[in-house]
């Protein structure tokens, strides 16, 4: 992994120190000497993680941690702090500011690569979501996810796994202050079953359990699909930096060292369920933002685009298998004269009562989409010539019987529609040909005299 580490120190062999290490590793290393050129370098580069020292003259590291934080452009970037001191209130000073972690001098070199590396993967993972959102953003409007800040790290449901009671009335004491739910759990299968049934905003595991390891529960939360993405964060003792190298690697988040400090358990705790929330957010919309992209949004059926992406996979799959399937188009009859005659809003509600009654007259596997206008198209899978014309001939008749219950004060409206039927399934057939025969066939119905279904001639000759 080629990530581009800054380091930030006001002492040159500091800086020469930690950038050796990292080169080794392969890492591509910056290097900057006070807190303003550190800025500047982060704006610039933007960098996949930043090691920023704490006391410096002039601005110090919690003043440009609070900097990166509050800069949207910048704010995504993970920044672990390295400091000699060791005091527990300057960490969790850090936290507040935005760290991500602390390291102390002198850093351990199993520690370091380790959360360099599980840092710069969550931001790879993280920028791939924000980069997707801003993709598909393009199709819809949607509200934008905002940023992290904007997350709540409160009422999250959180798991603890620990077979010492004493620390987990602790760290459960400790957690409730943020108004979250508590589950405990004293083996891993135990663990295990709660987080498969209950949906969780964070997992706490303890690696000093007697008579397990609880590594074991970190690989098995990332190998089922519903945990993948739980934010687990490790407890261990001051010595076993070696288990947190291996949980960061198996794909915890983060970790605390016991005896726990209450205000870091707390801090690091809030980082991961707002990155967790954060991270749904982006997912959400993302997905929402898709679906807006493929539906149209007047009527709510699908829209031509997605047509055209679906159709051909369709018709691959019908060949594969032998089986037909239908499309017919139609197109509402005079539509012009509802529009000329109620106005453009009353024409709206035309169009979405057709598609309704469309959908409602259809099995939940087919597909109304609407081409644009006036213009509509209803894919029948596994569906012969002869059922697409069953089924065409209720559609038109049920939009054709029933007159339109419109807010006009003129009263109902007449509506009819005429339908064109082709069908496809055979080598050699193309999604393109199969639309233009129903196309054809649906100018044939208009031509006959509006109302009616007409079929292409190609439609009986494919039997289900
Ligand atoms: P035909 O029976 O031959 O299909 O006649 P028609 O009047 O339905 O067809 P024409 O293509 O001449 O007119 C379609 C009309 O549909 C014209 C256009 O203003 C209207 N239209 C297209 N899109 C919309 C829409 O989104 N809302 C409304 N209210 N009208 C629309
Ligand atoms: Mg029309
Ligand atoms: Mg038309």
């Amino acid at each position: 992994m080629s990530a581009r580490v800054l380091v930030v120190d006001d002492v040159l062999p500091n800086v020469k120190l930690l950038a050796a290490k990292l080169t080794r590793e392969y890492f591509n290393v910056l290097t900057a000497f006070n807190g303003p050129d550190a800025l500047e370098m982060v704006r610039r580069e933007s960098p996949d993680i930043v090691l920023l020292d704490v006391m410096m003259p002039g601005m110090d590291g919690f003043e440009v941690c609070e900097k990166i934080r509050s800069d949207p452009a910048t704010m995504h970037i993970p920044v672990v702090m390295v400091t000699a001191l060791s005091d527990i209130a300057d960490r969790v000073r850090g936290l507040e500011a935005g760290a991500d972690d602390f390291l102390t001098k002198p850093v351990n070199d199993i520690a370091l690569f380790a959360r360099v590396r599980s840092l710069v993967r969550l931001k790879m993972m993280m920028d791939e979501w924000r980069l997707r959102e801003s993709t598909s953003g393009q199709f819809g409007v949607i509200e934008r996810s905002g940023t992290m800040l904007s997350v709540s790290f409160e009422r999250a449901s959180v798991l603890v796994l620990e077979d010492s009671a004493l620390d987990l009335e602790k760290v459960a004491e400790t957690l409730e202050r943020d108004h979250n739910t508590v589950f405990s759990a004293d083996t891993g299968a135990k663990a295990l079953e709660r987080a498969l049934g209950t949906p969780l905003d964070l997992v706490v595991v303890s690696l000093t359990l007697l008579n397990e390891d609880g590594l074991r529960l970190c690989s098995q939360l990332r190998s089922h699909e519903r945990t993948r993405q739980v934010p687990i964060l490790l407890m261990v003792d001051e010595g076993d930096l070696g288990q947190v190298a291996k949980g960061l690697e198996l794909g915890a988040n983060d970790y605390v060292i016991k005896p726990v400090d209450r205000n870091e358990l707390l801090a690091r705790a809030r980082t991961q369920i707002r990155r967790k929330r954060y991270q749904e957010r982006l997912r959400s919309n993302y997905e929402q933002s898709l679906s807006m992209a493929l539906t149209d949004s007047l009527t709510g059926v699908f829209n031509r685009r997605y047509v055209n992406a679906h159709l051909p996979r369709l018709l691959e799959r019908a060949i594969d298998s032998h089986k037909p399937v239908s499309v017919l188009m139609f197109d509402i009859d005079h539509f012009k004269v509802v529009n000329d005659t109620y106005g453009h809003a009353i024409g709206d509600e035309v169009l979405r009562e057709v598609s309704a009654r469309a959908s409602r007259n259809l099995r939940t596997f087919d597909l109304v989409a609407r081409l644009g206008g006036e213009e509509f198209i209803v894919i029948l899978p596994d569906t012969d010539g002869e059922a697409a014309l069953i089924v065409a001939e209720r559609l038109r008749s049920r939009i054709a019987d029933i007159p339109f219950a419109v807010s006009s004060d003129r009263g109902e409206i007449n509506v009819t529609v005429s339908i064109g039927i082709s069908v496809g399934g055979r080598l050699g057939d193309t999604a393109e040909g199969l639309v233009r025969r129903a196309d054809e066939a649906l100018y044939e119905a208009k031509r006959s005299g509006r109302n009616c279904v007409i079929a292409d001639a190609r439609a009986d000759q494919l039997e289900g």
